[in-house]
């Protein structure tokens, strides 16, 4: 085998690989449910298409721009991540990135040394460990579970520090949970990162997206001690349905922004001149689309919690942010089903793929068995038809 080790050792993406079948189950004929990847089902928003369409006749976009994105775009970053973050931030504190995914790699590849450790709270977004390890560094995962409405304590970050812990991933609203951590766990974890010398990579791809009495606190702003050596990774895929325009950003103390521009200057270059002015007008313009889909979320959220409660054997803790939802699906496991003997949720999976073309993500791939994830940005009527599927099947 030619492949290097560092391939061979890692996982494809299963999010994207359940998305990749479900679609191409589809496109075959096949009447395929699919609650893999989180992806908006909603258009982007007409205006930002038509700023596109004016970046691309402009000849200046057909060239190379600087590696750590357009001042513009830099610059509006900046702007509204002072804000809901409380940093002191200019356009050098910004890189941009080919998507909030690339701005997390780039994040470790600056920041890791060989053998350095990295607090991954558990139930955790599948890249994260595996982006770690490609920079060499160790994730740790450190599981939540249902009892604590999946959210990290300061005492189970204690237990698992040691000299060589160098960062903290923390996101709120989380993928997979959907969980939101109020201000005062927030500033807490934020003391203790502070306190310890320990990075924050801050993942706030969903901060937009929150629903009922629950509201998002980003974790320099309840904790000002951290910002210092806090990194927030975030981007406009989900907030405006633009998760194929791959734009995203790295927000960092600026030793680090450069360290990650001159790794992009290396590796990449600019990101697409056209999905950047795609983006800046995403973030400048119009924010009415955004209020449109965060309700049709909402109202989704929310069957998606009653349908699936209503399954015996299935557990569902309600999420308050991002698009997901995390059902145990324990109490159904361990029994033949469909003439199939079911002991996981992997095997679940597959089997709710067989028999009633439903496509979720086992709960494997977010280190938490026994549990899986169903993204509800989708249409309002394929959502209520896959967990009926689902319900049938199981009941049967
Ligand atoms: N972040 C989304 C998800 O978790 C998109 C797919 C991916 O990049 O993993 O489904």
């Amino acid at each position: 085998m030619s492949l290097a080790k560092r391939i061979l050792d890692m996982e494809e993406s299963p999010t994207l690989a359940v998305s990749a079948k479900a679609k191409a189950l589809r496109a075959a004929g096949e009447p395929v449910i699919g609650f893999g990847a989180g992806e908006p089902d909603f258009p982007t928003p007409t205006h930002v298409v038509e700023a596109a369409q004016r970046a691309a006749a402009d000849p200046v976009n057909r060239r190379y721009s600087p590696a750590a994105g357009l001042a513009g775009l830099r610059e509006a970053v900046a702007d509204q991540t002072a804000t809901s973050s409380g940093m002191e931030l200019g356009p050098d504190n910004v890189v941009i990135t080919n998507g909030g995914k690339h701005a997390l790699y780039a994040i470790f590849l600056a920041l890791l040394d060989p053998g350095d450790e990295v607090l991954v709270p558990a139930p955790y977004w599948v890249s994260y460990p595996e982006q770690i390890k490609l920079a060499d560094g160790v994730p740790v995962a450190l599981p939540t579970g249902t009892d604590t409405g999946f959210e990290v304590s300061v005492d189970q970050l204690e237990a698992a520090r040691t000299e060589r812990t160098k960062a903290l991933v923390f996101v709120s609203p989380s993928n997979p949970t959907g969980t939101v951590y109020g201000p005062d766990a927030v500033a807490r974890i934020g003391a203790w990162a502070a306190q310890h010398g320990i990075w924050v990579i801050a993942d706030e791809i969903y901060q937009h997206l929150v629903y009922g009495g629950a509201s998002f606190t980003s974790l320099p702003a309840a904790a000002p001690a951290a910002a210092d050596r806090t990194i927030i990774a975030s981007g406009v895929a989900k907030t405006y349905a633009m998760t194929g325009w791959r734009v995203g950003w790295a927000v960092a103390p600026r030793e680090v922004a450069g360290g990650i521009a001159k790794l992009q200057s290396q590796a990449t270059s600019n990101v697409c001149n056209v999905a950047q002015a795609a983006a800046l007008a995403a973030l400048t313009g119009p924010q009415d689309d955004v209020v449109a889909m965060r309700e049709a979320f909402d109202r989704r959220r929310r069957t998606a919690v009653d349908k699936l409660s209503a399954i015996p054997g299935v557990t569902v803790a309600e999420p308050q942010g991002a698009f997901y939802v995390f059902p145990s699906f324990e109490g159904v496991l361990g029994r033949e089903i469909a003439g199939r003997r079911v002991d996981d949720t992997l095997q679940l999976a597959e089997l709710l793929l067989d028999e009633v073309k439903v496509a979720v993500v086992p709960g494997e791939a977010f280190g938490a068995p026994g549990y899986a994830r169903l993204s509800y940005a989708l249409g309002d009527d394929d959502l209520a038809e896959g967990i009926d599927r689902i319900a049938k099947l199981l009941s049967g």
